[in-house]
């Protein structure tokens, strides 16, 4: 039986999300939490420090910015350059680029930056892909693997002393542990939030896909990190992280959002640089947890105190289930794939301890929403 926080809207078939005794989920605990305990100037100051640290031990760039020219990315450049830092910024190319996604990068690198574009060799990346969405029900697990693993070999390389992520979803979405909720971005934190489904580039490793093809997607370890002398760290942690106001400085800084409605979930902002891993990985939600991006992006704007339960559940509502129809088109030309073939795949993840099949269509039970369209 799926349970559903009584503060947002996420049920706790949501992995790494608990639902309290109070009926209250660790994400909404985290949020209040951090809210009401979070000495900002303290921690503001520990960022200057981080900063002068970095300066005194940089010889070429002071930190690599792993950058997608999305809003986030933005302000972190925006923000290391308010700091006086020298970025360099490093960019995991999507296959799935938008024109838009384009525009945005080059308004980024138009800030101020040294960049790089990484392309992982096509062929390689469309075979890990359909692989992994084959064995894991995710299409989105290379991504995440050469997100993270691109910009901190690079800093290895490059004897580049920090590393500046954005937020630490940890936080935001629901997480716990200490080595997770700390300033640095360590190996556990990888691969408990990494979004890989907590396997490694090394485990996907076949006769298909040779160490050697995959090796772009390794995660250094955090021995190699410690010798080399770099620091992963999450600029969450020292400057408070909102997605409105990260839009706003962003758009000031010439970002430019979707203009009619979002791509994936609530915000016109998000994930506007793939045209369709980011949207089908999400989707892919749907089948495993009961839940789309829209639940995750609603939830966020509760604990913020801009819409209520309430108002949140009339969204849903009101955008029923959101079949991406587009981009799973544009993903099986990608991939060489029949739409029927990609529902199929998609059906072999669907979570039966959340879903049942009742006179011809798959439904939840005790849903958020009592007259849902299940057909
Ligand atoms: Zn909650």
């Amino acid at each position: 039986m799926i349970k559903y926080c009584k503060n947002c809207v996420l049920p706790d078939s949501r992995p790494n999300l608990e639902i309290g005794a109070d009926g209250i989920c660790n994400a909404c605990h985290s949020w209040s939490d951090k809210k009401e305990i979070i000495d900002w100037e303290a921690r503001l100051k520990d960022f200057e420090k981080l900063v002068e640290h970095t300066k005194s031990k940089a010889v070429s760039w002071d930190c690599v910015i792993p950058v997608s020219g999305g809003k986030d990315s933005t302000w972190q450049v925006i923000k290391a350059l308010e700091f006086g830092l020298k970025p360099l910024c490093v960019t995991w190319r999507t296959p799935a680029r938008s024109a838009l996604g384009q525009r945005n990068l080059d308004n980024l690198i138009g800030l101020g930056v040294d960049h790089i574009d990484v392309t992982i060799n096509p062929d390689v990346e469309k075979r890990f892909t359909i692989e992994t969405f084959k064995k894991a029900g995710s299409l989105a697990i290379p991504m995440h693997m050469a997100i993270f693993a691109i910009p901190l070999q690079m800093a290895i390389k490059f004897k580049i002393p920090l590393v500046l992520w954005g937020e630490n979803s940890a936080m935001e979405y629901g997480g716990k542990g200490e080595n997770t909720l700390g300033f640095k971005m360590t190996r556990d934190w990888l691969k408990t939030y990494g979004v890989t489904q907590g396997t490694l580039a090394q485990d996907w490793v076949s006769d298909d896909l040779s160490e050697k093809d995959l090796s772009a997607y390794y995660w250094p370890d955090d021995h190699e990190l410690e010798e080399a002398g770099v620091t992963a760290a999450f600029l969450g942690w020292y400057l408070p992280w909102d997605p409105e106001e990260t839009f706003r400085a962003a758009k000031e800084h010439g970002f430019e959002a979707l203009s009619d409605k979002p791509l994936t979930g609530y915000y016109t902002y998000a994930d506007v640089d793939d045209e369709f891993i980011i949207t089908l990985h999400h989707w892919m939600k749907w089948y495993k947890f009961g839940f789309t991006r829209l639940w995750d992006n609603l939830s966020l704007e509760i604990r913020s105190g801009r819409m209520s339960r309430a108002q949140a559940i009339e969204i849903i509502k009101e955008k029923g289930d959101e079949y991406p129809k587009e981009e799973i088109d544009k993903f099986c030309v990608w991939a060489g794939m029949s739409e029927k073939e990609f529902l199929e795949i998609a059906q072999t993840f669907r979570n039966k301890d959340i879903w049942s099949e009742k006179s011809g269509s798959w439904v939840i039970d005790s849903f958020l929403i009592d007259e849902w369209n299940w057909s």
